[in-house]
């Protein structure tokens, strides 16, 4: 009998499986399955791996939600098939891709590695190798026949993060995110080390569902000194907006200027939902702490504590998405769905 985990690799674009068109310079998507083998290293992993890739690999600027359903139903078609899934993607997109998986994913079992890198795989001193292999690695880890990561993951560069707690934080260095609130599930460094303490685990006899409508009349805006009333205005009153994340100063301040509170309340009254999330990379929004953020509680803007923008942005797309009745917006999103909040 082969005992070996079953990996299936989703391939969805990015620089990882990229060349450089020589004439113009650019690098643009390649037919992944040639480059799979060109990295025996792979067939030394104790594992079996299969692949699937979109027919047009994107480049992850060109990422949607219809292309976040399409992997969740990947997913979902092969979920009793494999143990463990890794996406590759595109570093631009991949923390707002795999923020959305991790909440159209409920009751995951199984691994969801996301990976990519910030050299092509073909490359001398590509990145690639390493974040690939270690992810397959990652997914494929079981302890007494379960699997030891039960969650959407990102690894990249030696580091293996919560996904709907990252960041791109960087376009040069190898180490390209960041999760400031959370701390790494696990690390590769000469042994492969494993925090169980991190990890969520699935809640027991929980079916595994997936939730395919992502609802996308959201919008983030970022405030700014000087930010003028007219553009504050126009940005509430997009028709059809049914939700905000406002990017606040540091622990979640704003301007005390009247017609912006006038205008953020009339909006709460209307039914739009805000959201206040902090510019900070690192900390949590405390309402009320400041006197520029008393009034933002007052008028029960909702509370995005510690939660990442992107992690944000698709939350309210998969709340939308999924009806939640507006009398229970504000406490289901201040509720951590999938640990992406404190
Ligand atoms: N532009 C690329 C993408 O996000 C960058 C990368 O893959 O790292 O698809």
């Amino acid at each position: 009998m082969n005992e070996k985990p079953n990996i299936l690799l989703i391939y969805t674009g990015g620089t990882i499986g990229m060349v450089k068109d020589y004439e113009s310079g650019v690098l643009k998507a390649f037919d992944f399955n040639t480059l799979l083998k060109s990295i025996p290293e792979l067939n030394q992993l104790d594992c079996n791996i299969e692949s699937v890739s979109f027919d047009e690999p994107l480049d992850s600027s060109n990422m949607n939600p219809k292309h976040w359903t399409d992997i969740a139903e990947l997913i979902e078609v092969n979920y009793s098939l494999y143990d463990g899934f890794v996406v590759l993607h595109g570093s631009d997109t991949m923390s707002y891709t795999a923020s959305a998986l991790s909440f159209m994913l409920e009751n995951l079992g199984k691994p969801v590695i996301f990976t990519g890198s910030q050299l092509p795989i073909g490359d001398l001193r590509t990145d690639a190798k390493e974040n690939l292999i270690t992810s397959i690695q990652i997914a494929a880890l079981r302890e007494k026949g379960k699997s030891v990561i039960q969650e959407v993951g990102l690894y990249f560069e030696y580091k293996l993060y919560r996904a709907n707690r990252t960041t791109k934080i960087n376009a040069e260095h190898f180490q390209a995110f960041s999760s400031l609130n959370y701390p790494p599930l696990a690390e590769s460094g000469v042994h492969l080390k494993v925090y169980p303490e991190y990890i969520e685990k699935k809640k027991r006899g929980k079916k595994f569902k997936v939730h395919h409508k992502m609802d996308t009349n959201v919008a983030v805006l970022k405030i700014f000194p000087g930010i003028n009333e007219s553009v504050f205005e126009s940005v509430l009153n997009i028709p059809n907006l049914k939700a905000l994340v406002l990017e606040t100063y540091g622990a979640g301040n704003a301007p005390t200027e009247k017609w912006l509170l006038n205008c953020l309340k009339n909006a709460i009254d209307r039914g739009l939902h805000i959201v206040n999330v902090t510019q900070c990379s690192g900390g949590s929004v405390i309402m009320g702490q400041y006197e520029t953020s008393k009034d933002l509680r007052k008028m029960q803007v909702i509370n995005g504590k510690d939660i990442t923008t992107e992690a944000a942005i698709t939350k309210l797309m998969y709340l939308l998405g999924n009806k939640v009745s507006p009398k229970l917006f504000k406490t289901i999103f201040e509720t951590s769905l999938r640990g992406e909040m404190q």
